[in-house]
């Protein structure tokens, strides 16, 4: 045995001692157990209709993919899904792209990333889209790009307000140039939509939102108003950023707390509260509120009041 070969086994027998002490994803996913804040906790603790994929403990939102959370926006099977365009796949033919799509609509049974629904909800028309990151990371690619797009123009056809679930890596590098023309596509999208309806649009992150997804369509400048659950949000990965920077990242970088501290959301809440918060929010733009309506005409009243006794 040459020193070589020596050196070759002792890599394998480390690799074999790693692999054996830490768990492979598909036991970590067969396992009745996650580890969480304080350690191992049963999934089925926090993967429940009342947690919502939420840690009781530390609160830590785990993903909600788009039939879970339309579910619970609209009501169960209260909704009907959308069909949105289907573009060519793999147009540049990128190595490995078709079987990581192929992947991607076994695992979720859907075509793209993004799946579009229209419900009511206390009244509201609304057309909602979610991201789905178990597809490519949720990754943008043109079929997802045209599936947010198709989300706005259904909803100036229908006059519908417009309510946005925004999480992924960003655009899909493996479509180059054909996802990033996206970016400008879906905010040009956005901006036709409040432009020609008239009606709300609320974006919301969900944990994690990164990439070309933050820098368009879901840019805080985007939305009427901009919300979220509690995440992480920036645009490269707090990895990268530290790497680049050779410096220690503040504490809370990229969080939403910061987020809203330095003003880039309007508001941060709990999955539980979150959707009782948006319809709360369409029915003041809208004006549709009783009480709304009732505290402006008392302030309206007012304000007349105080004129007359002026003049
Ligand atoms: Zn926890």
């Amino acid at each position: 045995m040459n020193w070589l070969t020596r050196i070759k086994k002792i890599g394998e027998n480390i690799k074999f001692n790693i692999q054996k002490k830490f768990p492979s994803k598909k036991e970590q996913a067969n396992s009745p157990w996650i580890s969480c804040c304080s350690g191992p906790i049963l999934k089925s603790e926090i993967f429940n209709d009342e947690q919502l994929n939420t840690c009781p403990k530390c609160q830590k939102h785990y993903p909600f993919n788009p039939t879970e959370r339309f579910n619970h926006f609209y009501g169960k099977n209260n909704y009907q899904i959308i069909n949105t365009p289907s573009p060519p796949d793999d147009m540049l033919n990128f190595p490995g792209y078709k079987e990581k799509l192929e992947r991607g609509r076994k695992l979720t049974g859907q075509h793209c990333a993004v799946v579009v629904a229209k419900g009511t909800v206390e009244g509201l028309d609304i057309i909602s889209f979610a991201i789905d990151s178990r597809f490519n990371g949720g990754s943008i690619n043109s079929a997802a790009g045209e599936a947010i797009v198709a989300a706005y123009q259904r909803a100036i056809d229908d006059q519908a307000t417009v309510v946005g679930w925004c999480e992924g890596g960003g655009q899909a590098m493996q479509e180059s140039a054909l996802s990033l023309h996206f970016m400008v596509k879906t905010v040009l999208a956005a901006n036709t939509f409040k432009k020609n309806s008239g009606m709300p649009l609320i974006n919301i992150y969900t944990n994690k939102c990164y990439g070309g997804i933050t820098a368009s369509f879901a840019g805080p400048s985007i939305a009427d108003i901009t919300l979220a659950e509690p995440s992480l949000v920036g645009f490269a990965g707090q990895a990268i950023v530290k790497n680049q920077t050779r410096e220690n990242l503040p504490e809370g970088f990229q969080s939403s707390e910061t987020l809203l501290d330095k003003g880039m959301c309007d508001g941060v809440y709990h999955r539980k509260e979150i959707n009782k918060k948006i319809i709360g929010i369409i029915k003041l733009l809208l004006n549709k509120n009783s009480e709304v309506n009732s505290l402006k005409n008392e302030q309206t009243s007012e304000i007349s009041i105080q004129t007359r006794v002026a003049s």
